[in-house]
C-alpha cells in the first residue's frame, strides 16, 4: 500500500514536471513567435526635471500585444524570457527599436539630442559579451550620439559577478553610455560595490516613494538615498511619483529627476509627440 502511493506520488510528480517543462517550452516558442510577428512594442515614460519643468529623457518599457487591445505586461513575461534566454533576442530588439525611435523623433523635431531613452537590461544580456557591439551597431545604424541611449540595471545584476559587471560598465563609460541603478534600495548591493562601480544615477525604488505618506521611516530612507547620491556625485531619480505631496517632498530634498504617473504614464510612441508639444507647458 505504501509502495503504491509512493509510485502514484512519483507519477504525479513527473506528470507535473512534464506539464511545467511543456509550459516553459510553449512560452519560449510564443515569445520567439511574438518577436517574429512584431508583437512587441515599446512605451515611453518621461523623466522630468521638476525644477526646469523639462523632459530630459524617457524610459523604454516593453509591452506584448496579444490582441487588438490586449497587452501582456512585462511583469508577466520578462522573468520567463530571462529563464529561457530568449531575453537576449528580445533585448536586442529593444535596443534597436529604441535607437530607431530616437532617430525618428530627432528627425521630426519631437526631441533634440539632449533627450535620451533609457533601456532596461536584464542579467542575461549583461552576461553576453556581444552586448556592447550590439548597442554600438544600433547607434551606428541610426547615426546617433551615444548620449541618446542610457541603460538601467538592477542591483541584482551588479552583484551577480562584480568583476564582469565592472568591466562591462567600463566599456559603457568609454562608449559614453550613462547607466542607472534601477529599483535602488530593494536589492542587496553593498555600499562598497557602489563606490567601485562607474555608474551615473540611482533610481529610488517606487515602493519607498509610495510609502512616503506612511510616515517618518520611508521619508528617512528616501532622504538617505538622495544624500548618498549627492555625496557620490550621482544623479538621483525618484520613480513611481503619483501625487503632488510626494513631488514637493522630493523637490525639497533636491531630488534631480522625477518619473511617475504624476507627470505621465508610459506613452505609446505616437503620443509622445503630443505630450512634448502640449503637456510640457502644463507641467506644474
Ligand atoms: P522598472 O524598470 O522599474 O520600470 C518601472 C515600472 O513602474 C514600469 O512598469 C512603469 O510603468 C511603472 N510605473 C512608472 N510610474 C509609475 C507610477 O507612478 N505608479 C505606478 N504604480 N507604477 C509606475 P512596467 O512597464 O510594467 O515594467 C515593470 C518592470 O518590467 C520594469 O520595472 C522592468 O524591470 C521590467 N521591464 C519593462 N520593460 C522592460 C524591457 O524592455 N526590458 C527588460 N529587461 N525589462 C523590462
Ligand atoms: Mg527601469
Ligand atoms: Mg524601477
Ligand atoms: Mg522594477
Amino acid at each position: 500500500k505504501v509502495k503504491e502511493s509512493g509510485r502514484n506520488g512519483y507519477r504525479f510528480f513527473t506528470e507535473l514536471m512534464q506539464k511545467e517543462v511543456l509550459a516553459v517550452l510553449q512560452m519560449e516558442n510564443r515569445l520567439r513567435v511574438a518577436l517574429q510577428l512584431n508583437q512587441f512594442l515599446l512605451y515611453y515614460q518621461p523623466k522630468v526635471d521638476p525644477f526646469e519643468n523639462k523632459v530630459v529623457g524617457f524610459e523604454a518599457l516593453i509591452r506584448w500585444r496579444v490582441g487588438p487591445d490586449e497587452f501582456v505586461s512585462p511583469g508577466e513575461f520578462i522573468s520567463k524570457a530571462e529563464e529561457m534566454g530568449v531575453i537576449v533576442s528580445i533585448g536586442n530588439w529593444i535596443i534597436n527599436e529604441s535607437c530607431r525611435q530616437v532617430r525618428e523623433w530627432l528627425d521630426n523635431g519631437v526631441i533634440d539630442e539632449s533627450v535620451s531613452v533609457a533601456v532596461n537590461l536584464s542579467i542575461k544580456q549583461m552576461q553576453n559579451s556581444s552586448l556592447v557591439s550590439t548597442i554600438q551597431k544600433s547607434l551606428d545604424l541610426y547615426k546617433l550620439p551615444s548620449a541618446c541611449i542610457q541603460l538601467e540595471i538592477t542591483e541584482g545584476i551588479m552583484i551577480d559577478d562584480i568583476d564582469r559587471t565592472i568591466k562591462m560598465l567600463d566599456q559603457f563609460k568609454t562608449m559614453g553610455l550613462k547607466v542607472s541603478i534601477d529599483d535602488f534600495g530593494t536589492g542587496y548591493s553593498s555600499l562598497n560595490y557602489l563606490r567601485r562601480l562607474p555608474i551615473d544615477a540611482l533610481k529610488i525604488d517606487m515602493s519607498f516613494v509610495q510609502a512616503l505618506h506612511e510616515g517618518e521611516q520611508s521619508k528617512a530612507i528616501v532622504r538617505a538615498i538622495i544624500s548618498l547620491s549627492k555625496n557620490l556625485g550621482l544623479t538621483v531619480i525618484a520613480e513611481g511619483v503619483e501625487d503632488g505631496e510626494q513631488l514637493s517632498f522630493l523637490k525639497e530634498l533636491e531630488c534631480d529627476l522625477i518619473q511617475g504617473y504624476y507627470f505621465s504614464k508610459p506613452l505609446e510612441s505616437h503620443s509622445v509627440e503630443r505630450f512634448m508639444k502640449t503637456s510640457l507647458s502644463n507641467l506644474h
